[in-house]
């Protein structure tokens, strides 16, 4: 008999779904969905009934951590942030601030705390450069959204719930459950669409879980989805199949896109994608007569050679083909409170420019202020005015998740400093200078902020701390405070940390219209949950602190325990378009110009076998490898392989195969599977465990091989700099 239930919302993947947990004895017993969830409405994943395990995990770090030497001493707050100020300061003193920087992780996107956290720091800190996940799995989305729509993180998606024909191009949401597609039971609407008489459709290199809830698989060659998206695009003004639908005259563009597609007809990409030219003929003409219907294109368009092309087409294919910021179709969310992602950026005062400057090392110039994360390693390591001696990751493990994973691992032992927010000791954390751990999920409330602005629908949902914190100890909110203020030469001693939480507030106010006086005097509390309660209010559904009688505040989430639904998908292109022309840019030039290296691609011969990434549902990154109900079982990390290949190479189900590419190689267990097109082989990410002085024992019995010691440092895509780890070449021998 449990003691006591909690609702909650777990915090673990973009499908927010609402949990039941059962508490006794002060540990968490069994997870079960909430079915009165407004949100979820009762659906989970075998991850979600593990968030009581990453709490009760007796690796997860509770207290801050300094190495000397190879040895690892717990140490009060005080101590942790006076050693992160010694290192700073030294950094600051000899090197300068071009000599710190930052890795951000993509878990900062699922934390309450941590994500309301990041702007302020990373703003405090001036960096001069910043790296993150966001040029490893979403750059190019970024890119398109920025030069399409006018903000970088105004990318549609989309409206699954009211779908008839839905096509997926290089996304497995059976494993993921959606991304930059927020909505739960994705497979669920899969086969509810079909039930109803619609159509799915999935394009991928691998007959994925997805591509089993769907009508057609239909296989593609990596990297060339971009060639069969022109083609789709030729044959829609071929035919006349052209329809802007609700965007008609909102659209600019139109004929540039109608000449750049002319050469890419169905039969000049047929053998390079590997797709017959009748099948992408009957793809435009599906899409066209769908009513409704939309082309989502997830990771798989994002991260490899093509990506920004690629994604840009995905949207000019749901722009031609009618359905595009309509119902059914692809639209923007309304979410219900917004982040400071989402504000104007000082930085771009007259709009997006790019190549503003360059790496230091390889001269490539940044997009949206980062350049490839694969450069991190080089800037490390490489002798020279603003080589990098400090850096400070935040909920991040690099070593495993980026691209030439081995020399940043043997690049991170360089550095005078490395700070980690984190709350394991992983294979980057391991080199750290000081650790400092944050909450677990269940010590803080939780709302999600940057997921609601892709989700299919407008709802949110609070929930309270199941555990109180041990000891007093700071959020990651305070804590990235804390160490932005270090960056910018503050002293810890007497550090205001509340006097910098108003003065962010503050500023916020004045950006959004209203009286920082009205917002500081209604708000009792300080830190994440004023920022929340602000971003409510302000949003699009808020009261504007009394201005607007019916709208909403915190309070009112706090008081609906199964949260609150605000409704289905609305057009929104009248407001969310802000392009210095105000209309759909559907042929930006930066993104145009890169179409004749796609040409090219047309005249490469064929590679011999490629490499791709996946995901399986019980994983996420690399993030919950250390829980054993997840990891207990048939190994995963293998290296799927088609029949024919396997014997062309000699290698055997069950046997151990080299891997090797330009960039290393790895030794893995082989899974023979007709689930694989024939040239391409596929090896999950976020694995590799194992090293030494990690302190993940569950995770380093499982360890499995880091497929980001195959990805070479200089294969991205050089137009939003996202890493092309999708696509990479390899040779696959017996061990
Ligand atoms: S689908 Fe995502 S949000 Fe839902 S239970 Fe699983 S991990 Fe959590």
């Amino acid at each position: 008999m449990a003691d006591s239930i909690h609702l909650r919302t777990c915090p673990l993947c973009e499908a927010m779904c609402g949990l039941e947990l059962q508490v006794t004895d002060g540990r968490v017993g069994t997870i079960r969905a909430d079915r009165d969830d407004v949100w979820s409405k009762g659906h989970l994943c075998p991850k979600g009934t593990t968030i009581g395990h990453l709490h009760h995990d007796p690796d997860r770090l509770r207290v801050p951590m300094v190495r000397e030497g190879d040895e690892w001493r717990e140490v009060t707050w005080d101590e942790a942030f006076r050693r992160c100020e010694e290192l700073i300061a030294q950094v600051r003193a000899q090197h300068g601030p071009a000599a710190m920087t930052t890795y951000i992780g993509n878990p900062v996107a699922h934390n309450f705390a941590l994500g309301r956290g990041v702007g302020p720091f990373i703003g405090m800190a001036g960096f001069p450069t910043i790296y993150s996940a966001g040029t490893v799995d979403q750059w190019p989305k970024n890119v398109a959204a920025a030069l399409m729509y006018g903000n970088m993180w105004s990318i549609p998606t989309i409206d699954l719930k009211r779908a008839r024909h839905v096509v997926i191009m290089g996304g497995n949401p059976q494993a993921s459950q959606g991304s930059l597609m927020a909505c739960a039971d994705v497979v669920g609407h899969l086969d509810r669409i079909r039930a109803e008489g619609g159509r799915v459709t999935v394009i991928d290199p691998r007959r994925t879980g997805t591509a089993d809830h769907a009508d057609e698989w239909i296989p593609i060659v990596p990297g060339t989805d971009a060639l069969l998206l022109f083609a789709m695009v030729q044959v829609l003004f071929a035919e006349g199949l052209v329809d802007l639908g609700a965007v008609d005259g909102k659209v600019a563009g139109v004929d540039e896109v109608r000449r750049l597609a002319e050469p890419f007809t169905p039969e000049a990409v047929a053998a390079t994608c590997q797709v017959p030219a009748d099948t992408i003929r009957r793809l435009a003409r599906d899409l066209a007569a769908a009513a409704p219907g939309a082309l989502y294109g997830r990771i798989g368009l994002c991260n490899q050679e093509f990506g920004t092309l690629a994604s840009w087409l995905v949207d000019v294919v749901n722009v031609l083909t009618g359905g595009f910021d309509s119902p059914g179709g692809m639209m923007w969310a309304t979410p219900v409170v917004w982040t400071t992602a989402s504000l104007p950026d000082p930085s771009f005062p007259n709009g997006y420019e790019f190549g503003r400057w360059r790496s230091r090392v390889r001269a490539i110039p940044e997009v949206l202020g980062q350049v490839p994360v694969s450069c991190l390693a080089e800037e490390i390591d490489t002798p020279g005015e603003g080589q990098i001696k400090l850096l400070i990751t935040v909920a991040g493990n690099p070593v495993l998740s980026t691209p030439n994973a081995g020399r940043l691992d043997a690049a991170l032992p360089q550095l005078d400093a490395l700070i980690c927010v984190d709350n394991w000791r992983n294979e980057t954390t391991r080199h750290a200078h000081v650790i400092l751990p944050g909450l677990s999920s269940l010590e803080q409330p939780h709302f999600d902020d940057l997921l609601w602005a892709f989700a299919t629908g407008s709802a949110g949902r609070w929930s309270d701390p199941l555990f109180a914190p041990i000891d007093g100890r700071p959020d990651e909110y305070e804590i990235l405070l804390r160490l932005g203020a270090l960056c910018m030469g503050l002293p810890h001693e007497d550090l205001d940390v509340d006097g910098l939480d108003d003065a962010f507030i503050t500023a916020l106010c004045e950006m959004k219209g209203v009286d920082p006086a009205v917002v500081l005097a209604a708000s009792a509390g300080r830190g994440a949950e004023r920022l929340l309660d602000l971003t409510i209010r302000t949003g699009p559904f808020g009261d504007r602190y009394g201005e607007v009688p019916e709208g909403l505040a915190l309070a009112d989430f706090q008081a609906a325990p199964h949260g609150i639904d605000l409704g289905p998908m609305v057009p929104r292109a009248e407001e969310v378009v802000c392009t210095p022309s105000g209309m759909i840019e559907l042929a930006p030039p930066y993104i145009t110009a890169d179409v004749g290296r796609l040409r090219a691609r047309l005249d490469r011969p064929a590679e011999g076998l490629v490499l791709v990434s996946r995901r399986h549902l019980r994983s996420n990154n690399s993030w919950m490898h250390n829980v054993k109900v997840l990891v207990k079982g048939k190994d995963r990390c293998t290296l799927l392989i088609h029949p024919d290949d396997a014997a062309r190479c000699g290698v055997a189900d069950g046997a151990v195969a080299t891997v090797r590419s330009e960039a290393g190689a790895v030794d893995v267990p082989v899974e023979v599977s007709d689930e694989m097109m024939p040239g391409v082989v596929s090896l999950p990410h976020g694995w590799g465990h194992g090293l030494p002085g990690t302190q993940l024992s569950v995770a380093n019995e499982h360890a499995g091989v880091n497929s980001n010691l195959l990805a070479p440092a200089d294969l991205y895509d050089p137009i939003s700099n996202n890493a092309a780890v999708n696509g990479i070449p390899v040779e696959v021998a017996p061990a």
